[in-house]
């Protein structure tokens, strides 16, 4: 039995899919002291590119089971990584509280219920007398508005974090390679990762994580997984109207299920549209802006500024994520159909403690 150390200097480990769960895995790895290669022919087109990075771990009101718990972990490994990653740019940061609000009662009526039974010291409920309450029916026209605030969650800036992971990666010489794995086979204890160019990489180790793409490269009769892509798209929108002041309004909120950053004075950026294609459909603004019953005017006036889209994969008969050992050396992180950009550290531990259980 070699020691520890000299296997860990010895496994070369081939990450396929440089989205944020491929590089925060390369990270986590390369820490550990592993030789890593990560593989992917554009990291432009990527759902990472696209994500609001909102963290929305502390406010989810389930309070057991596996996605609970990947979130709890998640929330308490973050403030790790970015004390870490601020050395490599120290703007970063994760940018609190974040507002979830609802027009519905009875939904109100849950979240009050939620507060009440966890009696957790980072969430309140925000009443109509609160003064974010106030501003927000004062900008929406609304009167009805409730919710929650919750001091533990937030927002990253998810295109930051992806530069900063590459700086730190290049810093750690990972070696990047750009090209389209085709074909993963295993070959006297070694795994061959053959790329469209005919390019063979071998390693010990391989981690698949390119989303839809991960079971064009797996024998998906042993391993039987399925997923369907989930197309978000998400707009920054203009106003340009004295009749509102947006920089009343919260850092990062959501409203009926629409999340909603404050980009600057004119300027606001709205998520996500769930569409089960792979094609955006047209109406973005219609689908985007459709969280209250009557908008307000300025919101109808507003231009869009840019939109974009990322399309996720989603399990099809079983939970998100997908974090699979499925053969020797051999691991599977996939399906991660939202909060990918939460999760990563979680999903990187996970990875980390399943390769040590494999070398020793
Ligand atoms: C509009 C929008 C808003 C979102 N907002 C949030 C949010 O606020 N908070 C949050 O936590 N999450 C959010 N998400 C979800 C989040 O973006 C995803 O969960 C996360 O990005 C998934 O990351 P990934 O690394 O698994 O996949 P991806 O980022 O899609 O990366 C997969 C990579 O694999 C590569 N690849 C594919 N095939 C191959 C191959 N054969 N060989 C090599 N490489 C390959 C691709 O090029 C790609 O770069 C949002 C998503 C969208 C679309």
């Amino acid at each position: 039995m070699k020691s520890l150390k000299e296997n860990f200097q010895k496994a070369h480990i081939v990450i396929i899919g440089s989205g944020i769960i491929g590089k925060f895995n390369a990270l986590e790895l390369s820490e550990l002291g592993f030789k890593i290669t990560i593989i992917d022919p554009t990291q432009l087109q990527n759902s990472s590119n696209a994500a609001l990075g909102l963290l929305m771990g502390n406010m989810y009101q389930k309070r057991r089971g596996r996605s609970w718990d990947l979130r709890k972990k998640s929330i308490e490994l973050w403030p790790q990584w970015i004390k870490f990653l601020q050395k490599f740019n120290c703007e970063l940061n994760i940018e609190k509280p974040l507002i979830q609000l609802t027009t519905n009662e009875e939904k109100f009526k849950k979240l009050e219920k939620f507060i009440y039974e966890n009696n957790d010291e980072n969430l309140r409920i925000l009443g109509k007398d609160s003064i974010f309450i106030n501003n927000i029916n004062k900008a929406f026209h609304t009167k009805n508005i409730k919710g929650m605030i919750s001091f533990k969650d937030g927002r990253i800036n998810a295109l930051s974090l992806l530069q900063t992971l590459d700086k730190y990666l290049k810093h750690k010489k990972v070696n990047y390679l750009r090209g389209e794995i085709i074909k993963i086979k295993k070959s006297n204890n070694q795994w061959i990762a053959t790329t469209r160019n005919n390019e063979n990489i071998k390693s010990d180790i391989i981690i698949l994580c390119n989303s839809l793409k991960a079971i064009d490269l797996i024998d998906n009769l042993s391993h039987n997984i399925k997923l369907k892509p989930v197309l978000g798209q998400a707009m920054e929108i203009e106003i340009n109207d004295k009749e509102v002041d947006l920089l009343s309004l919260p850092k990062q909120f959501n409203i009926n299920g629409k999340n909603i950053i404050l980009k600057s004075r004119n300027k606001l950026i709205i998520g996500s549209t769930d569409e089960y294609s792979t094609k955006p459909e047209e109406n973005t603004f219609e689908k985007l802006t459709n969280f209250l019953d009557e908008k307000p005017n300025w919101l109808m006036k507003a231009k869009i500024s840019k939109k974009w889209f990322g399309i996720r994969s989603r399990p099809d008969g079983e939970p998100s994520p997908i974090m699979k050992n499925l053969e020797d050396g051999l691991i599977i992180c996939t399906g991660f159909y939202k909060n990918g950009i939460l999760l990563a550290p979680v999903c990187s531990k996970w990875v980390a403690n399943e390769i040590k259980n494999y070398i020793y």
